[in-house]
């Protein structure tokens, strides 16, 4: 048991639930490492939301709502950890939720999918097949789903997935917490930001922005400011770390 008085109790507690979740195969070992990584940089993002992720944010929501075939594809950390935000969003945006596995067997993407069903999501899983421009198991997507896709949500998807869908027409939406990976500078919009701060952001602004706005920041999209911005806010907390 994680005291609740610890100051690092959430970071405990999270810990402790993909670790339950690699026990029972949802999560890959290998996912295990990259949530890792994602501490480190939300340690420097001081683990709160900043003013250009909010933004990104606001226009994940306005991509998501203006999309003709929205897709939000799910793999085993983001299920672990945000399954019911996944739900909620797809309810605000309308957007088809599909599972997409790196770390790829049926049993995995069962579990998942029977996972984000007991959280309320309406899971797309038709036939997969072999349809990214990829090699290994990171090609398997559903024709209807993900290939037929204009815009798709990716939280926490690897760079060369990322190319392939961009490559491929895409608007592409990561979320990752390392400004620096491939998949935050190949998407055509990077949200630095935790997920399970980013996907309730996401879905308030699908609530509340107007057409007009959505237009708007649309149109003002650029993501290497965006991704600057993150930096910028990393690199600030960094030089003040021990003031
Ligand atoms: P690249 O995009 O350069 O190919 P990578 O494939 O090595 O990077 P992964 O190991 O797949 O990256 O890790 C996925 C990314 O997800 C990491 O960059 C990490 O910062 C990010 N990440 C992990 N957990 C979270 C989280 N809870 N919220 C947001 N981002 C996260
Ligand atoms: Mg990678």
């Amino acid at each position: 048991m994680i005291p609740r008085s610890h100051p690092r109790y959430r970071s405990l507690v999270t810990r402790e639930l993909l670790a339950g979740c690699a026990k029972s195969g949802i999560v890959s070992w290998e996912g295990l490492t990259a949530h890792g990584r994602g501490e480190a940089f939300d340690y420097l993002l001081g683990e709160k939301t900043t003013d250009s992720a909010r933004l990104a944010e606001r226009i994940a929501a306005a991509l998501l709502m203006s999309a003709h075939h929205p897709v939000i594809s799910v793999n085993g950390n983001t299920a672990a950890l945000a399954a019911p935000e996944i739900a909620a969003l797809q309810k605000t945006s309308g957007a088809l939720v599909e599972v997409n596995l790196f770390h790829r067997t049926e049993a995995r993407v069962q579990q998942i999918e029977d996972l984000l069903r007991s959280a309320g999501a309406d899971v797309f899983s038709g036939k997969a097949e072999r349809l990214l421009p990829l090699d290994h198991d990171r090609a398997w997507c559903r024709r209807e789903g993900m290939y037929s896709a204009d815009v798709i949500l990716v939280p926490l998807e690897d760079g060369d997935r990322a190319e392939a869908l961009v490559g491929m027409g895409k608007t592409v939406i990561a979320v990752d917490l390392n400004p620096l990976s491939r998949t935050a500078r190949k998407a055509t919009l990077t949200i630095v930001d935790e997920l399970t701060r980013a996907l309730p952001e996401i879905s308030r602004a699908c609530h509340d922005l107007t057409e007009e706005e959505s237009r708007q920041i649309i149109a003002s999209l650029d993501n290497k400011y965006l991704l600057s911005e993150a930096i910028r806010a990393m690199t600030g907390r960094l030089n003040h770390a021990l003031d």
